[in-house]
C-alpha cells in the first residue's frame, strides 16, 4: 500500500496546524515525521488515520482518495504512546480484541495470537495481564494489537516516547526488525532524530505544519536544507555571518555559517588558513572526545574527536591550538 499526501494543510481556528504537506510513501516503506513539539506530526498522522478531515488537499492510500472516507473501511492500525491496553483483559485477549469484535472464530482469533506472540517474542505470556508486564513488553503488546486484523497501513505516534532511553533503544531495532518482517507501509512519529535515524528508510522532517525536507537519514544528515534542519538534526556551531574569517565565502550580516562538531579539525601548529583558538574545556564522552574552545575574537565552539586523535595530538585544556572548518555550511536566517 502507498500512501500519497497532496498539499494537505488543516487549520484550527486561525492557527495553521498544517501548511500544504505533501510526501509519499512507498508500499512496504517506513517513513518517519519527525519535528519538534507542535510542528503538525500528530495531526498528520491523524488526518491519514481520518480521525482529523484536511480542509485541503487529498489522502490517497493505494492509489484511493481516501480524504473523506470513514476512519473504520481505511484497514489501518494504530499505535500511540500511551499502550493503553484493557487492564481487565489478559494479553492475549488484548491482541485478538479486534478479531474478536471482527467476529472471527475462536480458533482464528487462537492461531493469529500465537503468530503474533511468537512476532513480538512474548511466547508464554499469553495468559497475564498488562500490570505484570513491563513497559517496554507492554508496547510491544499495543503493536500485536495493531497488526492483528492484518491492517495495510500502521500508523504510530511516539510509540516509545514513554519508555525510558535504554528499553527505547531496544525497541527501535526490535521495530525495525519486525518491519523487514512483515513489511507493512509504516508513518513512524517521533521528536527524536536518533530514534528517526535509527528506525526509518525516509524522514520526513516537520516545523511550524511544513515539511522541511524529505530524504534518507544519511541525506538529511549531511545535506540539511535549511538552518532549522541542520540544527534539529545533530549538534551544529553556529557563527555568525561577520565571521568571515572561517570561511573563503563572502557573508552577509542576515548569513550564518553552520558547522557540526564532527567537521572541525583540530592542529597543534598553525597552518595558512587554520584559525587560532583556545581550549577552554575537554569532555569526555565515552567513545569520543569533545572539546570545547573559543576564537581569539570570543566565540565559542565545540568539536569533537575520537578518542585516539584526541590521544594523538596530546590535548589539554588551556591550550592555544590552530582549527580549519569542513563542510561548512551557509543559511540565511
Ligand atoms: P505534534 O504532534 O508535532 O506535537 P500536533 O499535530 O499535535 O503537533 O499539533 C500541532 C499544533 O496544532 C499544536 O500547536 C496543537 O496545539 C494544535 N492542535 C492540535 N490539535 C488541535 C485541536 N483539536 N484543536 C486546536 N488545536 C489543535
Ligand atoms: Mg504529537
Amino acid at each position: 500500500m502507498s500512501i500519497i499526501i497532496k498539499e494537505v494543510s488543516k487549520n484550527f481556528g486561525n492557527f495553521q496546524a498544517l501548511s500544504q504537506v505533501s510526501l509519499e510513501v512507498k508500499p512496504g516503506g517506513l517513513v518517519a515525521l519527525l519535528g519538534p513539539s507542535g510542528s503538525g506530526k500528530s495531526t498528520l498522522l491523524r488526518a491519514i488515520a481520518g480521525l482529523e478531515t484536511p480542509d485541503s488537499g487529498q489522502i490517497i492510500i493505494n492509489g484511493q482518495d481516501t480524504t473523506y472516507l470513514d476512519v473504520r473501511k481505511r484497514h489501518i492500525g494504530f499505535c500511540f504512546q500511551h499502550y493503553a491496553l484493557f487492564k481487565e483483559m489478559t494479553i492475549r485477549e488484548n491482541i485478538g480484541f479486534g478479531l474478536k469484535i471482527r467476529k472471527y472464530t475462536q480458533a482464528q482469533i487462537q492461531q493469529r495470537v500465537d503468530e503474533l506472540l511468537d512476532l513480538i517474542q512474548l511466547q508464554g505470556l499469553g495468559e497475564r495481564y498488562p500490570s505484570q508486564l513491563s513497559g517496554g513488553q507492554k508496547q510491544r503488546v499495543a503493536l500485536a494489537r495493531a497488526l492483528a486484523v492484518h491492517p495495510e497501513v500502521l500508523l504510530l505516534d511516539e510509540p516509545f516516547g514513554a519508555l525510558d532511553a535504554k528499553i527505547r533503544k531496544e525497541l527501535r531495532i526490535w521495530l525495525r526488525n519486525l518491519h523487514d518482517e512483515v513489511k507493512i507501509t509504516t508513518v513512524f512519529v517521533t521528536h527524536d532524530q536518533e530514534e528517526a535515524m535509527d528506525v526509518a528508510d525516509e524522514i520526513v522532517v516537520m516545523n511550524h505544519g511544513r515539511v522541511e525536507q524529505i530524504g534518507k537519514p544519511a541525506e538529511i544528515y549531511d545535506n540539511p536544507a535549511s538552518a532549522f534542519v541542520m540544527s534539529f538534526i545533530g549538534q551544529v556551531n553556529i557563527f555568525p555571518g561577520h565571521a568571515n574569517f572561517l570561511t573563503d565565502e563572502n557573508l552577509h550580516s542576515s548569513q550564518k555559517i553552520f558547522v557540526r562538531p564532527y567537521d572541525i579539525e583540530l592542529l597543534t601548529n598553525p597552518t595558512e588558513k587554520a584559525i587560532q583558538a583556545n581550549i577552554e574545556k575537554i569532555i569526555h564522552l565515552g567513545k569520543d572526545i569533545q572539546a570545547e574552545l573559543i576564537t581569539s575574537e570570543g566565540l565559542p565552539f565545540s568539536v569533537n574527536l575520537s578518542r585516539s586523535q584526541f590521544e594523538q595530538l596530546n590535548l589539554n585544556s588551556g591550550q592555544q591550538v590552530f582549527v580549519q572548518l569542513k563542510n561548512a555550511k551557509v543559511f540565511t536566517d
